[in-house]
């Protein structure tokens, strides 16, 4: 849905580069992820060799690509990027491999669409650093073993559920993402609108922090929305009623939920009584992909507690009713 402000996959006008941490000490958040990653980092480049592999898991919007980037500064190696559905066969995952220079970091975002023809190739180069190439054909067709440089292969996904297990079991340093806290995207908003030589007031900061679903990429979208509010109005320091009327004309509400979350959550109420319902039902009712669904509209929304996932589908809880202001029917499981 192109219409949608919320979203947190990437867009064309998001001008996510300019924006992006490029040193692990100026990325706000997941404490853990970091810290974990400054001591592999280290111990790898004290023993001068390349970073195990690492997989980075979670929502879109939390800054995968961009801690990719940043373990290659760190490590001072090239970084190559491609994503899963864009290495076609396995000679396209050949050709990238046997490219790469030493050390480099090769990027691949949603790991979990390749090809299950090219991920057979990943395996000997994450264990081995080899390449079996398959010569002629028929009875004389015979296996040869390429040797490939020192590499780190990064891969993101939305979940580390969706990997085959043979694949997931060979990145050494599997990391989780976590939604980010209205604290943690106050300094995200603070910081991105210093960049754009914004003025921002704490109060407006934290306005659009709350509304931003826990997701830098949304926190980054909205202030460049609200930045055009601002303008127009001739407002040159952003306060919170600046950004609440802005975000209010962009029907984000105030919990940062947009008309997507909100025809989601009413159709679970009002068609099938707060569920559970499938969710090939709700994709079909609200004509959206499964996966978006699944990645992108779900996850904040069990995040806050306003629907649950279960083996028989989804329910709405009663912060879900609540927050559309409807009482549950009678008898309404929570
Ligand atoms: P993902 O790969 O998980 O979809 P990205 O790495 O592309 O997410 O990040 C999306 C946007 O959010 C980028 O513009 C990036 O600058 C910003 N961003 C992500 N994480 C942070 C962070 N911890 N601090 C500041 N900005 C961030």
């Amino acid at each position: 849905d192109a219409e949608r402000i919320l979203t947190a996959s990437r867009r064309p006008e998001d001008v996510d580069a300019a924006l992006r941490p490029k040193h692990l000490d100026e990325f706000v958040g997941q404490k853990a992820a970091r810290e974990n990653l400054r001591v592999f980092i280290d111990a790898a480049k004290a023993r001068g060799d390349a970073l195990d592999h690492v997989l980075f898991f979670g929502p879109p919007g939390l800054g995968k690509t961009t801690l990719a980037q940043i373990i290659a500064r760190e490590m001072g190696v090239g970084f190559r990027s491609t994503s899963g559905p864009v290495i076609a066969k396995s000679g396209d995952l050949a050709a990238l491999l046997t490219n790469l220079e030493d050390g480099d970091v090769l990027f691949i975002d949603e790991i979990h669409r390749l090809n299950p023809v090219v991920e057979e190739v990943l395996y000997p180069a994450m264990e081995d650093r080899a390449l079996d190439l398959m010569i002629g054909e028929g009875p004389s067709a015979r296996s040869v073993r390429i040797d490939l440089p020192r590499f780190t292969l990064v891969g993101a996904t939305t979940r580390q559920g969706l990997l085959s297990t043979p694949l997931r079991d060979r990145f050494g340093i599997p990391v989780r993402l976590q939604f980010y806290t209205v604290d943690e995207l106050e300094r995200v908003v603070t910081r991105a609108a210093g960049l754009l030589d914004l003025g921002i007031a704490a109060d407006g900061a934290q306005e659009i922090a709350k509304r931003s679903r826990g997701t830098p990429r949304i926190a980054g979208r909205l202030l460049r929305r609200v930045r055009d509010f601002a303008n127009v109005l001739g407002v040159d320091r952003v306060d919170a009623r600046t950004a609440d009327a802005a975000l209010n004309r962009l029907e984000v509400d105030p919990l940062g939920l947009d008309n997507m979350d909100r025809r989601y959550l009413t159709m679970i109420a009002d068609i099938y009584k707060g569920g559970p319902v499938g969710v090939e039902t709700l994709a079909a009712g609200l004509s959206e992909a499964r996966d978006a669904i699944e990645e992108v509209i779900e996850p904040y929304l069990i995040q806050i507690g306003m629907i649950a996932r279960t083996a028989r589908g989804r329910c709405l809880n009663a912060a879900g009713w609540k927050h559309l202001g409807l009482n549950p029917p009678a008898g309404a499981q929570d």
